[in-house]
């Protein structure tokens, strides 16, 4: 039984997890031993590694297919419903179509550019299989002599170093030449002896020994310019082609097929048995023994192969079980010293972290619902109808048809409106019962309580809140976490967009009866007075402003009513517009300008005339409302104000105070998985730190409890008597 081979797989695992965490620092001093295939391009790499996996899975190809270490780990799982692969940093899953596995490894060697053309970061790949041993096996790009024209100059000592580096201890090599080829020129063979000179860690694989006269290839086996302590084997691994040929016809899919036993494995061993078995140099071979150790000296066969790599690695494992040990155990206590200065020992979870990132969120929304109230949005939907009061207003009363610059400015359209239209001087001075100017002031009321109040204010409101919410998402305890805030901004939404109709026909139905008759009484119309002064005490001030920026802008004040005066004798006919430029100097803009100008001029004459009318006797009753619609406008605007307050406060903030915090636990505080919660948490660069290191512990903690108790069990194993 390989047991301690599967639990130091375990254990690796755990490690590797470490190290692909990202964040944490590589584990540097713990290595557990692998075995490391070397060997020229085409010596019959892949293929050995193939025969000993049973499948067809590496990359294929004549430009450079290996470029990155693939550390392949083998788990026997005599369990296993299918034969399947698992790229643990990829996060794809179980695959169990091998040609998808060959077509990944070819992806993400391919990926690395051809400048660069080799790589030392590794790719980790798991096979599980009832037919494959436990075994780690680390496939390394081929030695190549020279550098193709598209390759890098230093790429063949770009892939030497990088095999020292996996060759170094306490690592296994196993050196791949080809039969074919002269061994003293193997680049495998001279790379292991440099750096295990005493043939102590080494196993020559000799392959294609088909090529070569058996008794040769027996001599090769032989080796005795480069003897090793583990021997030589010698393989035929390449599929007969009588196989190959009929693949098309189904045959050789049946040896790909997950969960059958005749995979190229056997296919393979069967026909390096016939081809042994054929020639009497090989059986011959394997009866002789070594003068000294009395040991068989040729190995043959993929088999023997697979069989020999086990105990070796085996034995590897158990001779290096207590300096690994030691050396988990060291990065543990660094490990646990850093947690416990930087963190106090404080233990973390993505959960706390979440739930402790809602509750701050919560109550930032709290203190929002605190601010943003009835009187907040009463506040903001008044200024809005005090707007559309203005805008009636301007074109109803404020535009004058005598006056051509009213008309090039005035958002007025309405033709039957612009011929009946009389200046708003006349008004202080109208008999009570003028039908003009109680039409006028009807179209107006009509239009303000007709102009989609519910729609608006429901408008109105909604924004405010989703803009709050995405501002709250932005600066609060979700400011770094994209994907939590999407969720909260779809809540948002959803609560808002759900109420949105209902709200908005509610507010038009409670508004009804301004549309037909407005009652005021004398509180609300000298408190509507106030109002309307303030109102065109500031649309004055905002004209002035406005005039003031247009003087600056042409360059003075003297110059503006120069280009106005010459505006309005053009429009009297006193002077043709064509003499504009040329007698005057007056551009196009200038004039376009002074048009500005002077509607401006006018704009604010009208608006003092009517604040002083405010301000006069007359206005101060409600009887008159027809003399000051200003007033009356403005206790119109009130009214659907209030009214519409009154439903928004209950039909939209207070429903959605209610039911954003709940929709938010039920999104976040149950509806996140446990990767999501951890993607999340991570997504926090201090919060991910503080996990990682947890992290980090908890596995070395894991790690050392298992290589413990294989140390225990191997001592319990050594004392019971054979
Ligand atoms: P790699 O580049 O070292 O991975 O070599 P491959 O495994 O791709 O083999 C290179 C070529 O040698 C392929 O065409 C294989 O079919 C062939 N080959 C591999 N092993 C043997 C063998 O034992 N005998 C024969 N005749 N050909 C082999």
């Amino acid at each position: 039984m390989m047991l301690l081979t599967r639990k130091m797989i375990e254990i690796r695992n755990i490690l590797q997890e470490i190290s692909t965490s990202g964040g944490g620092q590589s584990l540097t001093r713990v290595q557990l031993p692998s075995i490391v295939v070397v060997g020229s391009q085409s010596s019959g790499k892949s293929s050995v590694l193939e025969a000993i996996v049973g499948h067809e899975f590496l990359p294929k190809g004549n430009n450079m297919v290996t470029r990155r270490p693939i550390e392949l780990t083998l788990v026997n799982s005599p369990d296993a419903a299918a034969e399947y692969g698992e790229f643990p940093a990829l996060k794809l899953g179980k695959i169990t179509d091998f040609a998808q596995i060959q077509k990944t490894l070819t992806d993400l060697n391919l990926a690395i550019p051809d400048s660069e053309a080799v790589s030392d970061d590794p790719i980790r790949l798991n096979i599980y299989s009832p037919h494959v041993p436990d075994l780690t096996l680390i496939d390394l790009p081929g030695y190549i002599q020279i550098a193709a024209a598209d390759q890098p100059e230093s790429l063949k000592s770009k892939i030497a170093s990088l095999c020292d580096k996996y060759i170094a201890a306490p690592n296994i090599i196993l050196a791949i030449s080809a039969a074919d080829v002269d061994l003293a020129n193997s680049t495998a063979l001279r790379a292991a002896k440099r750096i295990d000179p005493r043939g102590e860690r080494t196993i020559g694989v000799i392959t294609k020994l088909d090529l070569v006269d058996p008794s040769r290839a027996v001599d090769l086996l032989q080796n005795r310019n480069y003897p090793l302590q583990m021997g030589y084997v010698g393989v035929v691994s390449k599929v007969p082609t009588s196989l190959t040929t009929r693949a098309s016809s189904g045959l050789l899919s049946r040896f790909s097929g997950s969960g059958d036993s005749s995979d190229i494995g056997s296919v393979i061993a069967k026909n390096e048995e016939l081809y042994f078995g054929r020639h009497p140099a090989f059986t011959r071979a394997l009866t002789d023994t070594d003068d000294r150790t009395g040991q068989q000296q040729v190995t043959l066969g993929v088999i023997n192969l697979r069989n020999k790599l086990m105990r070796i690695l085996e034995r590897t494992m158990a001779k290096n079980l207590q300096p690994t040990c030691d050396a988990i155990h060291q990065e543990l206590e660094e490990t646990a010293y850093q947690f416990k200065v930087e963190y106090n020992d404080r233990p973390i979870t993505a959960e706390s972290y979440l739930a402790q990132s809602l509750d701050s969120f919560k109550l930032s929304f709290k203190e929002f619902t605190g601010k943003f109230g009835r009187e907040q949005v009463r506040a903001m939907l008044k200024s809005e109808l005090d707007q559309r009061v203005l805008d009636l207003l301007a074109q109803r009363y404020w535009n004058r048809l005598d006056e051509e610059s009213t008309s090039a400015f005035s958002p007025l359209d309405d033709i039957a409106i612009k011929a009946i239209l009389r200046p708003v001087s006349e008004l202080p001075n109208a008999l009570p019962d003028d039908v003009y100017w109680h039409r006028q002031l009807d179209a107006c009321v009509s239009n303000l309580t007709k102009s989609g109040v519910g729609r608006t204010s429901t408008t109105l409101v909604s924004n405010a809140l989703s803009g709050e919410m995405e501002h709250l998402v932005n600066s609060g305890a979700f400011k770094t976490h994209p994907y939590v805030k999407t969720i909260v901004q779809d809540a948002t939404m959803e609560i808002l967009s759900s109420r949105f109709y209902s709200t908005a026909d509610q507010v038009e139905n409670c508004i009804k009866p301004y549309k037909y008759e407005v009652e005021v009484e004398d509180r609300e119309w000298s408190r509507s007075r106030e109002h309307a002064f303030a109102l065109l005490k500031d649309e004055l001030r905002q004209c002035e402003a406005a005039y003031y920026k247009l003087q600056r802008s042409v360059g003075g004040g003297k110059k503006l009513s120069q280009v106005e005066k010459f505006v309005e004798r053009n429009r009297k006919g006193v002077v043709k517009m064509e003499d504009a430029n040329e007698v005057y100097g007056f551009s196009q803009a200038l004039i376009e300008k002074g048009r500005e100008g002077l509607f401006l001029t006018k704009r604010a004459d009208v608006i003092r005339l009517r604040m002083q009318a405010l301000k006069s006797k007359q206005c101060k009753s409600k009887d008159n409302k027809y003399y000051c619609p200003e007033i009356f406008l403005d206790v119109v605007a009130d009214k659907l104000t209030q009214t519409a307050v009154l439903f928004l406060n209950v039909e939209l903030l207070s429903d959605f105070y209610y039911h954003l915090p709940r929709e938010l636990d039920a999104r976040l505080g149950h509806g996140l998985g446990p990767q999501q919660m951890e993607n999340f948490a991570k997504e926090n660069a201090k919060v991910r730190r503080h996990l990682e290191l947890q992290e980090r512990k908890q596995k070395l903690e894991l790690a050392t409890e298992k290589i413990e108790s294989v140390i225990a069990m191997q001592k319990t194993t050594r004392l019971q008597p054979a």
